[in-house]
């Protein structure tokens, strides 16, 4: 085991196989030589507008801001950065696009990804159909079985899903897997990690591939309303769409908060928050908040919302969590499937129920900032995808909990 840079104060590094230094070394040297060449960054542009559907909107939400908090004291607006108008319905397009056509350029045969929802397979088998490379998606059976329908859309995209059988087979013993496979196959074959996690550089690779995010808001947010926003909202699982926003607004005076799932709650057995109650540990090859036992065994996490079922965090979300710069905040199950009801209600769109956990924390963002500015706030929330992936699981929610009004 070896540490090298890489790393966000304490956090990152590579805690890896030796066979594994290997492949990293040389992605980092893809990433300077191959992927921040003007070629590499023209094409990528070129099928992001013309493929995925950037720049995404900017939609302005001022009957949310009004619905949040009727008497306007903490939200003077709220707008929303429409990530699920990308092509496949979410933000992680942009990172697969990117890693896919990097490895085509480093000229390996083939991609292998992880995948928990099934989300980011989606997504690979997409960028992996388009730009001609097999692809192989390792999820855990217990995914493979609850996540039926993305089984079916990665197959008829012609990738091959392998179910993982080892541990609680679930998206970390696929990710295990998915590393496993790579240091067997290293010479030819490229994985694309599927969030802001991992040994480096991937932490640094995939929020460098989201941060058109926020670029795109900032620059739209000056142009339609003439200002930043006050606070910039985003929810967090492994971190890749928060990082992706956040980037840009780093050094402005806007407030950053990142929301985690809480399950059934945070002093419950039955949550991913990681950065609200984890340890720090080091899982999938790089050090970072973990949710685990005394003895350091990594616990299952849980959510409704299976993009944020994940007991790790990208690293430099556990710096920027130390340093203060975000705020993370936490929200159960029943605050998500409320907000993600609300803002279907009120601004007639479907939001996926990660995304909802954002705007479950937005009135409370803006009481906070408020009281910091001594003026009502403008919130930028990242509404990183589409949520008709979780009609059926919020169906079940609302059944059980005797419908909806
Ligand atoms: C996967 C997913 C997430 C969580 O992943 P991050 O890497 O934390 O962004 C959030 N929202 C949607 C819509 C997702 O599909």
């Amino acid at each position: 085991m070896t540490t090298l840079p890489g790393t966000f104060g304490a956090y990152g590094g590579r805690f890896v196989a030796e066979t594994l230094m290997f492949a990293l070394d040389e992605l980092e040297a893809g990433v300077r030589e191959i992927l921040r060449t003007d070629e590499f960054q023209s094409t990528l542009r070129e099928l992001l507008r013309a493929y995925v559907g950037r720049p995404t909107a900017l939609t302005r939400a001022r009957p949310l801001a009004t619905a949040l908090d009727p008497d306007g004291v903490g939200l003077a607006d709220v707008w929303l950065k429409r990530e699920d108008l990308c092509h496949t319905g979410a933000h992680k397009i942009n990172n697969a696009l990117g890693q896919v056509l990097l490895a085509k350029r480093m000229g390996k045969a083939r991609v292998i990804a992880e995948t928990g929802a099934g989300q980011h397979g989606v997504a690979t088998a997409t960028a992996c159909a388009l730009l001609d490379v097999p692809c192989e998606v390792f999820m855990g059976a217990v995914d493979v079985e609850r996540q039926a329908p993305n089984v079916a859309r990665m197959k008829m995209l012609g990738a091959r899903v392998v179910p993982v059988e080892t541990g609680s087979r679930t998206l970390k013993d696929a990710m295990n897997e998915a590393l496993r496979d790579w240091v067997t196959h290293v010479a030819h074959t490229a994985y694309c990690v599927g969030s802001a996690a991992g040994p480096h550089p991937y932490p640094s690779l995939v929020a460098e591939l989201q941060r058109v995010i926020g670029d795109e808001a900032r620059a739209d947010m000056l142009r339609e309303s003439g200002a930043l926003p006050d606070a910039v909202v985003a929810c967090v699982g492994g971190g890749s769409n928060a990082i992706g926003v956040m980037r840009a607004f780093l050094d402005d005076d806007v407030a950053l908060y990142g929301v985690e799932a809480a399950g059934d709650g945070v002093g419950t057995a039955r949550h991913a928050a990681t950065l609200t109650r984890g340890r720090v540990g080091v899982l999938h090859g790089a050090r970072s908040y973990v949710l685990c036992d005394d003895d350091g065994q990594i616990q299952e996490a849980h959510s409704i919302s299976a993009g944020l079922d994940y007991p790790g965090v990208g690293p430099e979300h556990a710096h920027l969590r130390d340093t203060g710069r975000v705020t993370y905040l936490a929200a159960t199950d029943r605050e998500a499937v409320e907000a993600a009801t609300l803002v279907a209600r009120r601004m007639g769109i479907l939001v996926a129920l990660e995304t909802a956990h954002a705007f479950a924390k937005v009135a409370e963002v803006g009481r906070r900032e408020s009281a910091r500015r001594g003026r009502p706030v403008s919130a930028l929330v990242c509404l990183s995808g589409r949520g008709d992936k979780d009609l059926g699981t919020l169906g079940a929610w609302l059944e059980a909990s005797g419908g909806a009004r």
